[in-house]
Order: structure tokens, then C-alpha cells, then sequence
């Protein structure tokens, strides 16, 4: 049977953008009272992994680090067909960077073993750094294949991925167990259903915290983090008005200098 691991990230719902703030000594992002949603990238993580179960026997396990309301979106996995959920939550792992982030997750995977297969989405929509699948494999000593927009051959342990590569995209032969992240070319994730959101109701979401998965604390959250944000500043946009004058070939031609001048074409 293929063990699945999925890595979803919760983040903060766009449609409420003006809530989030960002903490002013941390420079992190607080997620403990606002409305988080999967990762957009995770659901294309996901789906692969429920495209693979309908193919083969296999388990899919969620992992998700987050603030207790990130059970909400690992609710949300078991629904669209996840089988086991576990929510990495404590206190102690808030602040993490990219590298805390990949080392408690991969701690967390470390006690599901033995692993086929653990699938990221390529980035998320908040930290965006694209560094924690291929951390993940760092630290559990795994091949990685980022960016993979197609599953070509998924038999056996010797898979065949292709994954975007400057424009085009490269073909790579994986040897599993192995880590892959995803891009949104990869296949189109399914919507929720009413039957999967009742059978989710019976499936066990787990609760790990700092001792349960018994690391030391130094090594997790922002204590653990090699990374520190020193500054932020925000970007002021301005819009400009220019009325173009002339016939209308003057003004084509006025445009497409004006836009060759900015770079644009
Ligand atoms: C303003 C701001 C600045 C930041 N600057 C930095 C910085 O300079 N350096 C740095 O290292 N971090 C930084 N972070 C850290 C940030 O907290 C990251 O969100 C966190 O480290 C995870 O990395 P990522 O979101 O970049 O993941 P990515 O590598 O972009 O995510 C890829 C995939 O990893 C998985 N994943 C990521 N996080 C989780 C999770 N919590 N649970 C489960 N799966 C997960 C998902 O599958 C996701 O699709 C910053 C955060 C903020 C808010």
C-alpha cells in the first residue's frame, strides 16, 4: 500500500486581506484569530494524492502545522477524501521560518513511516519562500522533484514526473520514497461534496504538540529559525493620467513608445 503524506499549509482568506497584520517585533505573520484557508497549491497536492488512491491502495495522511484553526482546513482534507489528518499545534512552533517550518514537518512524517511518497505544493500563497518540500527531503534524506506539472509513469518505485523548467520542462525519472512539489498545471482539484463532508465527521483529525513529537525546543519556531525578517516596508503604488493627442496612428505610436520606454513591450 502507498503511504501518502500531504503537506497542506493553512494561510490567511484572502477576502478578509485588510485583517492581517503583521506583527511589528516578530515581523511574522499571526494566524491565531483570522480566517485561514487551504493553500491554494495544497489542493493540487492533495488532489494528486487522491488521483493516486483511486489508482492504487493507498493511505493519505494530512500534515498541517498551524494555530488550532488550521483544524478547519485539515477538516476540509478528510473531507475531499484525506483518510488521517494530524495538526501540528503549540505555541512553541509559532514564528517558524521556512527551515523550522520543513524541520518540524519532517519530524512529524518521521513518525508515520515508512513513507512512499510526501507531496508539497511548490509554494504557499503567504511565505511564498518554495523552500520547505525540498527542506522536508533535506532533512529526511529523500530525493525531491519540485515544480512537477505531470505524474507520466506512477508503477512500481521508479516514477517518471515531468516539472516545469525556465518556460519549458524537464523530464525526471524518481526513485521512490521520494518528495515532489506541485504546480497548479498538475491536475484541477476537486470541489467539496455533502457525502464527503459527513463521512469526515467520523475520521480523526490528531493533535501533536512540541512534546508528542519530542524535539528539542531551540530547534522549532522562531528560536529554531536561522532566518530573521530585519525590516519590512510597504510599496507606494501611484497611478498617472496621460491624455494622448493626435490622430490615431499619433497615438499609436505615442503608446507603444511610452510602453517600450517602461519596459512593458
Ligand atoms: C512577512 C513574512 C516574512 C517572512 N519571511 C521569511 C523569510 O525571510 N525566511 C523564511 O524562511 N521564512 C519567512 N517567513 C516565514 C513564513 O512563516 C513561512 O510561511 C514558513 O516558514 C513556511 O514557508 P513558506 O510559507 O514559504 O512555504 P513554501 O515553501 O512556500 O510552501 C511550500 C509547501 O510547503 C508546505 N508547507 C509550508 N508550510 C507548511 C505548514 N505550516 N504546514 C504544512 N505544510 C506546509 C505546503 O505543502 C506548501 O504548499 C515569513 C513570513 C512572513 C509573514
Amino acid at each position: 500500500m502507498l503511504n501518502i503524506i500531504v503537506c497542506v499549509k493553512a494561510v490567511p482568506d484572502p477576502r478578509v486581506a485588510d485583517k492581517i497584520k503583521i506583527d511589528p517585533v516578530t515581523k511574522s505573520l499571526p494566524r491565531l484569530d483570522i480566517p485561514l484557508v487551504m493553500n491554494p497549491l495544497d489542493k493540487n497536492a492533495l488532489e494528486a494524492a487522491l488521483q493516486l488512491k483511486k489508482k492504487y491502495e493507498a493511505s493519505i495522511t494530512i500534515i498541517c502545522m498551524g494555530p488550532p484553526l488550521a483544524g478547519n482546513v485539515v477538516r476540509e482534507c478528510l473531507a475531499l477524501g484525506a483518510d488521517k489528518g494530524i495538526l501540528l499545534t503549540d505555541r512553541a512552533f509559532a514564528g517558524a521560518d521556512a527551515y523550522a517550518t520543513a524541520y518540524t514537518l519532517a519530524k512529524a512524517i518521521e513518525k508515520n513511516k515508512p513513507v512512499d511518497l510526501v507531496i508539497c505544493g511548490m509554494s504557499s500563497s503567504d511565505g511564498a519562500t518554495e523552500w520547505v518540500g525540498p527542506e522536508i527531503a533535506t532533512f529526511l534524506d529523500l530525493p525531491v522533484v519540485t515544480m512537477v506539472r505531470e505524474i507520466v509513469i506512477d508503477e512500481g518505485d521508479e516514477w517518471v514526473v515531468n516539472a516545469d523548467y525556465k518556460g519549458g520542462y524537464r523530464k525526471v525519472k524518481l526513485k521512490l520514497p521520494a518528495v515532489i512539489t506541485v504546480t497548479r498545471n498538475l491536475n484541477k482539484p476537486r470541489p467539496l461534496s455533502l457525502s464527503g463532508i459527513l463521512k469526515a465527521r467520523n475520521k480523526e483529525i490528531l493533535e501533536w504538540n512540541l512534546e508528542k513529537l519530542g524535539i528539542p525546543r531551540e530547534s522549532i519556531g522562531l528560536e529554531g529559525s536561522p532566518t530573521r525578517v530585519t525590516k519590512m516596508f510597504q510599496l507606494k503604488s501611484q497611478r498617472q493620467v496621460q491624455i494622448l493627442e493626435g490622430t490615431l496612428q499619433e497615438k499609436v505610436e505615442q503608446l507603444v513608445r511610452i510602453l517600450s520606454d517602461a519596459g512593458v513591450v
